[in-house]
């Protein structure tokens, strides 16, 4: 990201600069931590209460940082080492709740960015979940179910200290899916000789996992464009979407664009797009993704109206409505630009932070709908606290009554975000409304427990 950040409201002025100069390696966390700020300035403004309790300049600090190594052996039988992360960043208003990332890229900056938005998602579900992330540079691709395995187990030995279902609660995220959320649980219940259901979320279903929480993000992202669409009398019939990512949250938002009348054209991966004009064969893309853990490329071979553009990401292709999905700061201002001239009408970040801040500028300027991550993709989150439910009274709910728990709740998200936007006088700004409807929740506990 080469954007400059904007100057942010005199309030809040002093907090980044500490927040820039304590953490001086960590753009990512920056970027995440700006616009924050700029948003909760006028909720600062209407509490003095938060100011005087110093609520930011507490937030904006970990409540604690665990990095550890994690040495591990290759099919080769080469020594491997990586380094694991996990940020708890709030517990003030339940455990610390937030996915693992295995990928490559992932370093300290990345899993704290990820932390700070995961308080104020969490909070805007209305559930009693804190916020933490975690992770490694560790990168699955192209490694044997058995490396895979070694290195969860390994990377399990030391996180399990800090974990447990009122203390900390780790899913999937980047890279970890239910191959790696099931050598972690494994490797926890052999360490602690406990099988505690609800201490991970992303469970297989067979052994504790809720249904519907594989499919909640992606379904979750349509759920909230299909209500910021609604507010206007618009629908996702008949819409044109395109969706960046052919992983988990991508693969659900295109079957839920179909269930409500879309045609998905565009699916991608880290090495470039597919736009399929006819509509993604969904069936197809699970296929080459979930069971042969293949590149994107391979689309074409079997489609050969579709094209393959490498090294591009799909915001070149005009559409309705879309869904970035795979990772941040994927939309820059130039794809924007794009977007709008092809004629978008709303995005839905299902990935987190997937759009960089003068994109985002560039779409509420434009009139377009735009729904934040921390907003939008809120609904895996929530589903893993109803996993949790689930797993503490010991049930297991329907697909079908879990899809309609989903529903109010991303429903809820978009009206409590919609709601605080314009109590603070920026109707439709759903980053505001999502900022400063999140933060309020986790300001008022935090005042109400003290200085801790
Ligand atoms: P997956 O690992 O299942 O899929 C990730 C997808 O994004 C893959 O297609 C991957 O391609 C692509 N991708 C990853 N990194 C890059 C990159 N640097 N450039 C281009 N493409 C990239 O992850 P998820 O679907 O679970 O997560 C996607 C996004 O959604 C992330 O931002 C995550 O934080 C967010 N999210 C996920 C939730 C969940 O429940 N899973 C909940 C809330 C948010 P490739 O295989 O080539 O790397």
């Amino acid at each position: 990201m080469t954007e400059t950040l904007h100057a942010l409201p005199a309030s809040v002025r002093g907090v980044f600069d500490t927040v820039q100069s304590r953490n001086p390696h960590e753009p990512e966390f920056q970027q995440a931590v700006h616009e924050v700020l700029d948003s909760i300035a006028p909720v600062l403004d209407s509490h003095p209460q938060f100011v005087e309790a110093g609520i930011v300049e507490r937030l904006v600090e970990p409540e604690r940082q665990i990095m550890f190594r994690v040495p591990w052996v290759d099919d080769a039988g080469s020594l491997q080492v990586n380094r694991g992360y996990r940020v708890q960043f709030s517990s003030v208003l339940g455990p610390y709740k937030g996915g693992l990332r295995f990928h490559p890229s992932v370093n300290l900056s990345i899993i704290k960015f990820l932390g700070f938005e995961q308080i104020f998602k969490n909070a805007l579900t209305g559930q009693g979940i804190g916020g933490g992330k975690g992770g490694s540079d560790f990168d699955p691709h192209g490694k044997s179910d058995a490396e895979v395995m070694r290195f969860c187990q390994s990377f399990m030995n030391e996180l399990y200290r800090h974990l447990g279902e009122h203390t900390d609660v780790p899913a999937g995220d980047i890279g970890v899916g239910g191959r790696e959320i099931g050598y972690l649980f494994g490797q926890y219940r052999k360490i602690t000789n406990r099988h505690e259901s609800g201490m991970f979320t992303g469970k297989g279903v067979q052994w504790g996992g809720a249904e519907v929480r594989t499919e909640a993000t992606g379904y979750g992202a349509v759920f909230f464009a299909q209500d910021m669409l609604a507010v206007h009398g618009e629908s996702f019939d008949g819409k044109r979407v395109a969706v960046s990512g052919s992983g988990n949250v991508a693969i659900y938002a295109i079957e839920k664009s179909y269930q409500l009348g879309a045609t998905p054209v565009t699916a991608s991966d880290s090495s470039g797009y597919v736009h399929d004009e006819n509509g993604i064969d969904l069936a197809l893309l699970r296929r080459i993704k979930e069971v042969e853990r293949g590149r994107i490329s391979a689309y074409v071979a079997e489609r050969p109206n579709a094209t393959f553009v490498e090294g591009a990401t799909p915001w070149e292709v005009p559409v309705d409505i879309a869904l970035p999905s795979a990772t941040q700061n994927e939309l820059d201002e130039h794809d924007a630009y794009r977007l709008i001239a092809g004629g978008v009408r709303a995005v839905a970040e299902g990935a987190n932070m997937p759009s960089t801040p003068g994109a985002v500028a560039m779409f509420q300027e434009a009139g377009v709908l735009f729904g934040p991550g921390k907003a939008a993709n809120a609904g895996g989150v929530a589903t893993s606290a109803l996993e949790m439910s689930q797993n503490a009274a010991r049930q297991r709910w329907s697909f079908d009554d879990s899809e309609a728990r989903l529903r109010t709740i991303m429903q809820n998200v978009h009206d409590s975000a919609f709601a605080a936007a314009e109590k603070y006088g920026r109707p439709g700004d759903y980053v505001l409304g999502a900022n400063a409807a999140g933060f309020e929740r986790v300001a008022h506990a935090m005042l109400a427990q003290g200085i801790i």
